[in-house]
């Protein structure tokens, strides 16, 4: 008796990203997160890493909330800085 059962592998991978503009990286349980731009000639391609022990300019640190606060902004802002849209 033969069996064949090896014909049952789904096409892993990973699922098509038509317009991949930039990826955000949150690692160490939220202690730090950067972002990182995918657009074709991009002059800026990496913001941060920013880590909630970094200090704000009162020198508190910025803690989850500011961390929380780039995550939420940085991809607007890189937008506008550097590609002149917030698209
Ligand atoms: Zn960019």
């Amino acid at each position: 008796m033969t069996s064949t059962a090896t014909g049952a592998r789904r096409g892993a991978g990973r699922p098509p990203q038509p317009h991949v503009e930039g990826a955000l990286f949150v690692d160490l349980d939220g202690q730090r997160a950067r972002y990182e731009c995918l657009r074709p000639g991009c002059p800026h391609r990496l913001e941060g890493p920013v880590y909630s022990t970094d200090r704000r300019a009162d020198g508190e640190p910025i803690g989850i909330g500011g961390l929380k606060g780039f995550i939420d902004g940085i991809k607007t802002q890189h937008l506008a800085q550097h590609h002149g849209s917030t698209r």
